[in-house]
């Protein structure tokens, strides 16, 4: 069994993670870490996520038994949880360059898989999305617009940049220099511009939808996360590749082979 400890317990994706490694046949739920101000403090983590009672408590910091760590926070609790120094899935989005940063050189010293979407479909759609944006060619306008529930906080979604950049390699260019976010007055399109929008409202747990738009076909891929699950599912497969690889920093593309 790999003992795993959740950081961010309380959260929508924590409480799901919880459930998914107590469900598990090869994970066990070592401990899990709320704030230090969090009312959940000291809560049995299985009543906590509507399991039952498990007899684990939300703590400060995670067992020093823990053997990987899964965090699923904010983007500042994230780097200063690097100093845990354990093997960890870092499902955080909206790390700056400068957190990235401290995330590489942390997985100088333990492995980490960084990964903004740990679903399997999104993660295959990056490969269909950078073969398109490839085969079409420049001549197809790229758009892609995103939807979340009203309490998101970073925008456009860290699964919207992986996508936008996988169609700008596709290219061979950097999203960077391409992406227009959002427009708004006398905004002509510029020739090879990727737009990425955001839509926020209601509970959408999660879609992406990505547009080749050109002058006589469109296609349009469209992935639909129906429950937090499938992110728990990918986060956990994340956690068993971590556990027993070497320090160094991965994606979901190492771990789904
Ligand atoms: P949430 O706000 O429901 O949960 C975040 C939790 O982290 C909160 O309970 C908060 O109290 C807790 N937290 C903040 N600082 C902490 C600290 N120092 N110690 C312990 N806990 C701390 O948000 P969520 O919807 O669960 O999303 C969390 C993150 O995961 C976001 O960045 C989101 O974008 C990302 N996310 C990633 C994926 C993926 O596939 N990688 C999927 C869904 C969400």
């Amino acid at each position: 069994m790999i003992r795993a400890a959740i950081i961010g317990a309380a959260g929508r994706m924590g409480r799901e993670l919880c459930r998914a490694v107590l469900e598990s046949e090869d994970l066990e739920l070592a401990g899990g870490v709320v704030r230090s101000d969090s009312e959940h403090l000291g809560e049995d983590l299985g009543e906590l996520c509507g399991w039952g009672r498990v007899g684990v408590a939300a703590t400060e910091a995670p067992p020093e038994d823990a053997e990987v760590l899964i965090e699923f926070t904010t983007p500042e609790a994230t780097v200063e949880h690097l100093a845990y120094a354990k093997p960890a899935v870092i499902g955080t989005t909206g790390l700056s360059e400068e957190q990235t940063e401290q995330v590489r050189e942390a997985a100088g010293r333990v492995p980490i898989v960084l990964a903004p979407n740990t679903s399997v479909g999104v993660n295959l759609l990056r490969e269909v999305v950078r073969l398109l944006s490839e085969r079409l060619g420049g001549s197809y306008d790229i758009e892609l617009v995103e939807a979340h529930h009203r309490n998101k906080r970073d925008a456009p979604s860290g699964t919207a940049l992986l996508l936008a950049r996988a169609a700008a390699e596709g290219r061979g260019v950097k999203l960077e220099e391409v992406a227009t976010f959002g427009r708004e007055g006398v905004a002509p399109r510029k020739k090879g511009e990727i737009g990425v929008h955001a839509v926020r409202g209601g509970a959408v747990v999660g879609e992406h939808r990505l547009l080749f738009l050109g002058d006589d076909e469109e296609v349009e891929v469209t992935h639909r996360a129906l429950s937090r699950r499938v992110f728990a599912t990918g986060a956990l497969k994340a956690a068993r590749f971590a556990a027993t690889a070497e320090p160094g920093l991965y994606s979901m593309r190492e771990v789904l082979g």
